[in-house]
């Protein structure tokens, strides 16, 4: 049956990959991006498409989130203010796109009767970095005076309500947490890793690594990830649980560092 998404955040790195996931399958999708992080380059490839619709707003536009969740017959929750600078640059407006903005998708779902599928993150687990991170794990925290942890705070209480709409309402709610993804489209500037070593290397320029570099990360490629999150929205087995998406190759900043001096992109 073709089905009719809402892809908030559809303009950014995985949105954009996963509203071309659906399209292909024969979907039609409404994006809704407020091209803060995201790029409406993303898209280009759909521009003469009547499958896709692009809004450019915001999830804080309550009227505007209603009207459109009610046209659809799913929803892919991606929207939010991602990247560690991002983050700490704008704190207050990071909290409420993050916590506010998901509780009016989550809202408009919950009224609709409207099955959500709300893209978390692997940092819900701050200082906890134990071997392969199960869904049940618990989270290690500093201080929430660390603006860093108001990320995974943020993340965290859209968990619980999507985990709370679907307890108390019986929303059709899954969570997924995305751990380090990478691919086309991923830029550098908010911080993610690979972009930017990827373009220190590409300039002939030096590599920046934070610390020590013994810090370890899995990075998984986003068509896995993509093809991950459709098996996940595609089962009622997981309506009201968590599922953790992500790679188990681990690698340190200082060797991924290495690998990518060692591809020599500059030639
Ligand atoms: N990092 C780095 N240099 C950079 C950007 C990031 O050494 O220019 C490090 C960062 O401190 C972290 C790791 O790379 O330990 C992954 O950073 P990213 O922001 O991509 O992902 P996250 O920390 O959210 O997993």
């Amino acid at each position: 049956m073709k089905l009719h998404h809402l892809v908030t955040g559809g303009a950014g790195f995985v949105g954009s990959h996963l509203t071309d996931a659906l399209i292909a399958r024969g979907d039609t999708v409404t994006v809704l991006d407020d091209l803060s992080t995201g790029r409406s380059a993303n898209l280009h490839q759909h521009k003469s498409s009547h499958s896709l619709t692009f809004v450019e707003g915001s999830i804080l536009d309550v009227p505007l989130v209603n009207s459109l969740v009610a046209k659809v017959d799913h929803v892919f929750h991606l929207a939010a203010a991602v990247g560690v600078f991002n983050i700490v640059q704008n704190p207050l407006k990071s909290l409420s796109t993050n916590i506010r903005g998901s509780e009016n998708v989550l809202e408009a779902c919950a009224k609709n009767k409207t099955p959500v599928l709300v893209t978390s993150t692997s940092e819900i687990y701050g200082k906890n970095t134990s071997d392969a991170l199960g869904e049940e794990d618990d989270r290690i925290l500093g201080s929430p005076l660390k603006v860093r942890w108001s990320y995974s705070e943020a993340k965290a209480i859209e968990e619980v309500l999507a985990y709370s709409y679907w307890h108390s309402e019986g929303l059709p709610a899954r969570i997924v947490r995305l751990f380090n993804t990478v691919g086309p489209r991923q830029v550098g500037f908010y911080g993610m890793v690979v972009p930017r070593f990827v373009g220190a290397a590409l300039k002939n320029e030096p590599i920046t690594v934070y610390g020590d570099g013994t810090q370890t990360r899995c990075f998984a490629h986003v068509s896995d990830v993509i093809d991950a999150l459709l098996k996940v929205a595609g089962t009622d087995k997981t309506v009201g649980t968590v599922v953790n998406i992500g790679n188990n190759f681990e690698i340190s900043i200082l060797d991924l560092a290495k690998k990518i001096v060692a591809a020599d992109l500059a030639k």
